[in-house]
């Protein structure tokens, strides 16, 4: 298979024209983006930012150790979660990185599949029925168990834990830990990383996504795929290459700091590799709109 050139930066103009002259575009955004945009968690400084006092008591470093991290009990647990749900979930202001894609696209039919599940594409103001994120969305908890597919709104209860904190800055109080209405068992972020993930919802909203792709090969789409590393490669990045492989009106235009090779046969030729920080390609691509 030929390899794949990465597109010097200086070559903005052509990814500019394709979206220009494009029917509709494809967002597919991964962990990158996330990082794109400061939501890091794997950097120490923003952990200490965040989370003041836990490197100390728990030896974490990283919001990434501490997601996966056993708390000595459910009110800790639930403290860290409230920190993490409201920082990343509700309280940061929306991120030019997102606003700027919106105003790229907000003129064209468009649609975001994301493997991200900290809600930003919708608090930059991308209508929620054009965003699908089968990973699922810190905003919702679920059952553990799970003994129900439905899903619950959490900022109410989330503000309620902060307010705890008050008191105690590393425990909830114990009447204040979510539990499920139908059988008691504690409520769980509903997003991939949390023991039994209910992902049914989300799998109900992928006819939005079919339907938009059966529109859009039609004409002329552009899909852009924006920091999705190999933990998205059976969502997107390989959705995208083969829709790249078989439909000849299509672009893939693919915005990545390392991986940005292709891996299905003649996806290829119709694809535009930017090798560079997503931050960067979207606002030099901002300016030209
Ligand atoms: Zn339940």
């Amino acid at each position: 298979m030929k390899e794949i050139i990465a597109i010097s930066n200086n070559d903005l103009a052509r990814a500019h024209e394709i979206i220009d002259n494009c029917d509709s575009v494809l967002i597919g955004a991964g962990t990158g983006l996330s990082a794109a945009a400061g939501f890091l968690t794997n950097d120490f400084g923003t952990f200490k930012r965040l989370f003041p006092g836990y490197t100390r008591r728990y030896g974490l470093k990283t919001v990434a150790e501490a997601i996966s991290f056993y708390f000595p009990s459910a009110e800790e647990h639930y403290a860290f979660l409230a920190r993490y749900i409201s920082a990343f979930r509700y309280s940061t202001p929306p991120k030019d990185v997102y606003t700027n894609f919106l105003e790229m696209v907000k003129n064209k039919p468009h649609f975001v599949i994301t493997t991200i599940t900290d809600g930003q594409f919708a608090n930059a103001g991308f209508e929620k029925q054009r965003i699908y994120s089968p990973h699922g969305d810190l905003s919702f908890f679920q059952c553990s168990m799970p003994c129900t597919k439905k899903l619950v709104q959490n900022r109410k209860m989330i503000d309620s834990m902060l307010d705890d904190l008050s008191e105690n800055p590393f425990a909830i109080r114990s009447s204040n830990i979510p539990t499920c209405p139908r059988c008691g068992s504690f409520l769980e972020p509903n997003i991939l990383e949390s023991v039994n993930f209910n992902n049914i919802p989300w799998m109900q909203k992928s006819t939005d996504y079919i339907d938009f792709l059966k529109n859009s090969v039609k004409g002329k789409l552009v899909m852009l795929e924006l920091g999705v590393g190999h933990d998205g490669s059976s969502i997107i990045r390989l959705p995208f290459e083969y829709i790249a492989a078989n439909y000849q009106n299509t672009v893939l235009i693919r915005v990545n700091l390392k991986d940005y090779r292709t891996e299905v046969p003649f996806a290829d030729r119709q694809t535009l590799a930017y090798q560079m920080d997503i931050k960067e390609f979207c606002a030099a691509i901002a300016l030209c709109v």
